[in-house]
């Protein structure tokens, strides 16, 4: 199986990527916490061109980054599953979900990423890499 495939959890969506995973980070902006509605999201960026969706009730949400440019946060319109963003300042990324792939096990994160808006009441192993904002930044 391929390590990169998963989908939304009533099955209508499902995606594929031939990518390497590229990085792997908890994002503690606020709108990753609403979207995902805990603490902070764990997204994996991978090449944007790698990836394939199937299935017809992907839609999308138009946020706006820290940048002042549009991230378009897709989702399942039928059991409404965040799945990934796409960042218009960094194109060339798409930012999975990882609680959205079908095996977990080999997800590694290396990095916090908007610590500044990281809540008190939930902690990550202690060690890992932190950016205030992002990383671009
Ligand atoms: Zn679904
Ligand atoms: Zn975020």
């Amino acid at each position: 199986m391929n390590d990169l495939e998963g989908g939304c959890l009533c099955g209508k969506v499902r995606y594929t990527s031939s990518s390497k995973p590229l990085t792997t980070v908890a994002c503690h902006c606020t709108d990753c916490r609403k979207q995902s509605g805990t603490a902070f999201s764990i997204i994996i960026g991978i090449s944007s061109d790698s990836l394939t969706i199937s299935g017809d009730s992907l839609r999308s949400f138009d946020d706006i980054g820290s940048s002042g440019k549009p991230i378009h946060r897709f989702f399942c319109n039928a059991c409404g599953s965040p799945l990934y963003s796409q960042v218009e300042a960094a194109p060339d990324v798409v930012f999975l979900k990882a609680g959205s792939l079908d095996n977990t096990d080999w997800v590694e994160v290396t990095a916090e990423i908007w610590c500044d808006s990281k809540v008190s009441w939930s902690q990550l192993e202690i060690g890992l890499k932190q950016f205030p904002r992002s990383p671009r930044e």
